[in-house]
């Protein structure tokens, strides 16, 4: 069984015993073991604070930008490996582990490029400068400073290469040391990305340190100029974000939480546009890529009351294509769930809504896969429930099931009532509305737009390039309010800012234009 590594302090951390086991999801064969026992935590901070931070502090944004790039490339150059070994940890298909591999590289090459606009630079000018006094000599301008400490990244399991990367591009372009954590379960992935990382020799000292396993007491060493950023579960984000030392010292907290996508069939929409298709088309790829295990997966899909039957039944005749099982087989295209927990929670999950929602298509069981040996390996069909009551429903609204399960939910084609249906999930990561009537998704966008990060507009304009709604795109937020925990990443610049003080500059007009000015 392999042992996995932590990289702290310039050098590969062997721990000396208390191995988690991971195990691959399609066989259920432990492969390997991650532990941290013996890491000290205040070392591997200080090893960031000084050396990472004043070696990235010396850089501008265009040799940063240089160096993501160097990073993104090295990536690149090991995908076919790494979508090998994204199989054996994680159950991916080719198509899920290059979407998680292929959204690193691209995440990091997009910063790469942002930084190399940026040129020699390294101070951010935020917005336009403003006359505070009676004439313009006494100026205001917004100017974005690095904090001084350490970015902690803590990840989910379902993109431990993504997850990782995305992250990263926007600490070290903002000029902060990383150190990341990536899920126990696909920690294997995220090993081998750091070794080609490192190996590249791409990464000042204290840069970019990897913890693999438990953090320790790391949060609780961590002060108000350091940055915790995290992604994974509501229930994990509120106990970490309570934590003693997060709250006496102020230190930015940004969280990724769970969300209940929704999307939304436009009463304007029939079977003859190209949007309709567009809609269950990707309705069908949002259950089912990664397995569901994506936090931009559609959960509910609110379809007009006259119109339910019909996308019913196509989405039936979608979800009928995939095969479930082990990668291997070719024939299959839809891998496991990541480990037994995950299994666990979505049979839970899908006899919680079945109450108030009826099994339409799939078991919402376990079922044995493809290519696997009977009773082996974490398979779970992809299931659509339709609701009883569209009024009645809670749990629903609720209660996230991690897997390719959604649920179709009646709406009488007025967007108040659409906005209403998806805010009672408090809050999203994304929405997707499928439309091509401007007075439908200005009467959405107006009520629902403020219970969700990003809206998804589907309609046949865009029908050709279409990249579906799951697709985090870096040029654009990621993140939403309430359950989805608040947060914000990526938005181009915008996903520095976590990592930088914005500091209000007064003074004259001409000085600031010299110090700072284009
Ligand atoms: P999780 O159980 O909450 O774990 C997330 C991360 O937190 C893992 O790295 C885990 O490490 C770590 N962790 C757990 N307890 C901790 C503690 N006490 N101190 C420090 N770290 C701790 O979530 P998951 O099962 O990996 O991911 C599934 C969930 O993530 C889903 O609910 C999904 O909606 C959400 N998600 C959200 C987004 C987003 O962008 N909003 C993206 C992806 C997933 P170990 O693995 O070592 O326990």
């Amino acid at each position: 069984m392999k042992r996995l590594k932590s990289h702290v302090l310039g050098n590969w951390h062997l721990a000396d015993g208390a191995f988690a086991d991971i195990v691959d999801p399609c066989s259920e064969e432990v492969v390997a073991g991650a532990s941290t026992a013996g890491i000290d935590f205040e070392a591997v901070l200080s090893f960031a604070r000084e050396q990472g931070s004043s070696a990235l502090g010396a850089m501008t944004f265009a040799q940063r930008g240089e160096l993501l790039m160097g990073l993104s490339k090295a990536l690149h150059a090991h995908r076919d490996e790494l979508i090998e070994l994204s199989l054996v940890n994680t159950g991916a298909t080719r198509k899920d582990a290059k979407f998680d591999l292929d959204g690193a590289s691209g995440t990091l090459a997009f910063y790469a490029y942002l930084g190399k606009e940026l040129g020699d630079k390294r101070t951010l000018i935020d917005g336009d400068g403003v006359a505070l006094g009676r004439s313009a000599k006494f100026w205001g301008q917004h100017v974005l400073r690095p904090l001084s400490g350490v970015a902690v990244h803590i990840n989910a399991f379902n993109f431990p290469a993504w997850g990782f990367a995305e992250k990263a591009a926007c600490a070290l372009l903002a000029g902060m040391p990383v150190i990341t954590k990536p899920a126990t379960s696909s920690a294997m992935v995220t090993e081998r990305c750091v070794e080609i990382l490192v190996d590249s020799g791409l990464l000042p000292d204290g840069a970019f340190q990897f913890v693999c396993g438990s953090t320790g007491d790391l949060l609780s060493r961590l002060g108000s100029q350091d940055v915790l950023a995290f992604t994974g579960s509501a229930d994990t984000a509120l106990k970490l974000r309570s934590g003693e030392n997060l709250l006496a010292t102020n230190a930015r907290v940004n969280l990724e939480a769970d969300s209940l996508n929704a999307a939304v069939l436009g009463p304007d929409l029939d079977s003859d546009s190209e949007a309709w298709d567009l809609f269950v088309r990707e309705v069908v790829r949002e259950m089912t890529q990664k397995s569901g295990q994506k936090c931009t997966a559609v959960r509910r899909i609110f379809v007009p009351e006259a119109r339910l039957d019909e996308i019913q039944e196509l989405l039936i005749e979608g979800l009928s294509s995939v095969v479930v099982g082990d990668p291997r087989d070719g024939s299959v295209n839809m891998g496991p769930l990541a480990n037994t927990r995950q299994l666990d929670d979505a049979v839970a999950g899908v006899a919680k809504l079945s109450a108030e929602a009826d099994i339409v298509f799939g078991t919402g069981a376990r079922v044995d896969g493809t290519g696997a040996e009977p009773k082996r390996g974490y398979y779970f069909g992809p299931t659509l429930l339709r609701a009883k009551s569209a009024d009645a429903a809670d749990e629903i609204h609720r209660h996230e099931v991690f897997g390719p399960c959604a649920t179709l939910v009646p709406y009488d084609g007025e967007a108040k009532t659409a906005a209403s249906l998806v805010a009672r999930a408090n809050g999203t990561l994304v929405t997707s509305l499928y439309s091509n009537d401007l007075e439908f998704i200005e009467r959405f966008v107006a009520a629902g737009g403020c219970y969700t990060g990003r809206i998804y507009l589907g309609s046949e304009k865009m029908a050709a390039q279409a990249p579906g709604s799951g697709l985090a795109l870096p040029q654009s937020q990621h993140g939403g309010p309430g359950r989805a925990g608040g947060g914000a990443e990526l938005g181009g610049l915008d996903g520095l800012r976590l990592y930088m003080q914005r500091v209000a500059l007064q003074g004259s007009r001409q000085m600031i234009d010299r110090l700072y000015g284009e």
